[in-house]
Formats: structure tokens, sequence, C-alpha cells
């Protein structure tokens, strides 16, 4: 434990350095653990905050979620400070507001509770506050919520540097790349705005379809890419097929139903960011070229012969 003022410098320069809310999250953790010498420490996320694991916390540490310290709900209730007594130490719960709403609580168990660590435990949770605000900012797409494409650019080199350093499964499994069918006319019928809600009702779909493990992007105009997590073939068709549901309840007289093409490949560790995102893409263009409003594997169409091998050469030219 130390609270050197060098220390918590040097601590609030680590905190500042991440660039993803959950790394951003674990440093955090870290750093009270380290300046305030306790082992069990959380961080919950109780608003509807995206791309956030439900919780995160210290190693070892077992947070019975279903059955937490009185203290969280106060904490979430009141938008204040909530503490539970325990013995000569206390469980903190402090809340993490965005948009005055609380969105995440930092709880913090077995502290000593002196108006010193209670000050320093305030301090962290506010740089936490205000960082993870511009950490969202700069990973999220304006109009969507969705994560953008420089989310999507770092999660696939950080994916892929820890699948190949790591014997244990990744934690992504499937790729889906989609992008909207005929959009232009629906943005040259019924005007850029109402393309801007065709585009917004399509995330919204997207977040009811999806866990909050899987991570959902804007990839730029009307493409969408979402890493999903573990499933079997047979669930991802099920997802795809009620997305396209719901996506299809967008309807206007003038342009029909809303439809999407998807492509989809697996993740294997074979691939690189670039492979996999060719894969998804040769899928989808094949879904767009054999008439859209469908979906397309894209080890099933190499299986069958109807795509070629995808072969990145080193003197490929990429723009
Ligand atoms: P396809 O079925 O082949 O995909 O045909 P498409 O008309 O959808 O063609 P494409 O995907 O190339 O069109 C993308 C269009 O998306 C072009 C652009 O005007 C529109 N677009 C891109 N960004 C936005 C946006 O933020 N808002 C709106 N309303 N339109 C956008
Ligand atoms: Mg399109």
């Amino acid at each position: 434990m130390s609270s050197a003022p060098e220390h918590i410098l040097n601590s609030v320069a680590s905190i500042t350095e991440q660039r993803q809310l959950q790394s951003l999250a674990t440093c955090l953790i870290e750093t009270i653990e380290q300046t305030l010498g306790v082992k069990q420490v959380a961080v919950i996320n109780v608003g509807d905050l995206p791309h956030f694991p439900k919780f995160l916390t210290s190693t070892d540490f077992v947070l019975a979620l279903d059955n937490p310290p009185p203290c969280v709900q106060r904490c979430i209730d009141t938008g204040k400070n909530a503490i539970c007594e325990q013995d000569e130490r206390c469980k903190v719960a402090l809340p993490v507001k965005m948009n005055d709403a609380v969105v995440k609580v930092l709880l913090v168990y077995d502290l000593d509770l002196n108006n010193a660590n209670l000050m320093m435990l305030q301090a962290f949770a506010r740089i936490y506050e205000n960082f993870a605000r511009v950490v969202l900012d700069s990973q999220t797409d304006g109009l969507t919520g969705l994560l953008n494409r420089k989310a999507y650019d770092a999660r696939l080199f950080h994916l892929f540097s820890h699948i190949r350093t790591e014997t244990r499964r990744a934690p992504y499994f499937w790729m889906l790349t989609f992008d909207i069918d005929f959009f232009k006319k629906i943005n040259d019928t019924l005007g850029h705005l109402y393309g801007d809600e065709v585009l917004l009702r399509i995330s919204r779909a997207m977040n009811d379809c999806f866990s909050d493990d899987d991570a959902l992007f804007r990839f730029g105009g009307d493409e969408f890419v979402v890493l999903l997590d573990n499933k079997s073939q047979h669930e991802v068709e099920c997802i795809c097929r009620k997305l396209m549901a719901d996506v299809g309840k967008v309807h206007h007289e003038k342009t029909g139903p809303v439809t999407l093409s998807i492509g989809i490949t697996s993740l294997t560790l074979e691939d690189n960011p670039m492979s996999v995102m060719m894969k998804a893409d040769k899928a989808l263009y094949f879904a767009k070229d054999n008439g859209r409003n469908r979906w397309a594997f894209y080890h099933d169409l190499f299986h069958h012969g109807d795509l070629l091998p995808t072969q990145i050469d080193d003197d490929i030219e990429l723009f």
C-alpha cells in the first residue's frame, strides 16, 4: 500500500493511459488496491452503458451480484456514496455518473474508513468518471451510440494479440458484418433524416438481439459489424433471423420493409484482423449478389465451392 504523492500521480497517469472502458476499470481497481491496501474492489455496470461487462472485480474477489450488499442499491437510488458497516472496517459504494444518471457503482470492501481514504476514493472515482466519458466519446458513433471504427480496430488488434499468446479459447467466435439493402433509395426517397432514423432503429434492434458480451460496431455508413461470443452456428442463425425480423418492422409504404444482407465468418487461430474482415466481406458480397435480405457463412460458401479461399499476399495493396 502506498499513498505517497508520486505513487498517486503515477496511478493517475496509468488511468489516463487507458483507451478502453474495460481496461480503464481494471486499472482503477488495481490503483485502489495498491493505494488503499484493499483486496476486494468491483466496478458494477448498472446503467444501460453499452460495451462493458456486468461487473469487473479484483483478482480472486467473487462478487455475488444476485445478492449485493445493501449499500449498492442505496448508492444507485440516491446517486450518493453509501456505506455498509462491517466490523471495524466498511464496505463503500460510490456512484459513477453520466448525464446525471448512475451508470456504474464502484464497490470497495474492507476499507479503513477515515477521511483521507474516503477523499482518495472519491477522487479516483471522479477521475475515472471524467476519463470514462472521454474514452466513451472517442470510441462510439455519435448517431447510434454503437462502438465506432476506431474501437473496432483496437478491439481486433487486442483480440488477435491475445489469441496468439494464450491457449484458452478466443473471447469471440464469430464476426458478422452486415449492410442495409438499397439504403441509398431510402435516403433518396424519404430523406437523410429518415435514413438516420433507420440507422438508429437498427442499432436498437442490435442491442435487443445481441448480448452484453458481444461487441457491436457501426463500421461506417450503413455497414455494421458484430463480434459474437460463444455460440453454435444454429444459434447464430436464430439471432440473424430475429435481427432481420426486428429490422423488417421498420417499414415505409414507399420503400417497404428495411432488409439486411449479412456475411458471417468464424474466428480461428489462423486468422488475423485483415483475414476475418475479408472473409466476412466476401460472404456479405455473396449475400448481396444472390438476392440480398439473407445471410451467408463464409465457411459454408467455401466448402460448397462458391468462393475461392481468401488469400492475403504480402504484396497486396490495401488502402
Ligand atoms: P446495397 O444494397 O448494395 O448496399 O445498396 P445501398 O443503396 O445500400 O448502397 P450502399 O450500401 O453503398 O449505400 C450506402 C449509403 O449510405 C450511401 C450514403 O448516402 C448513405 N449513408 C452513409 N452514412 C449515412 C448516414 O450517417 N446517414 C444517412 N442517412 N445515410 C448515410
Ligand atoms: Mg447498403
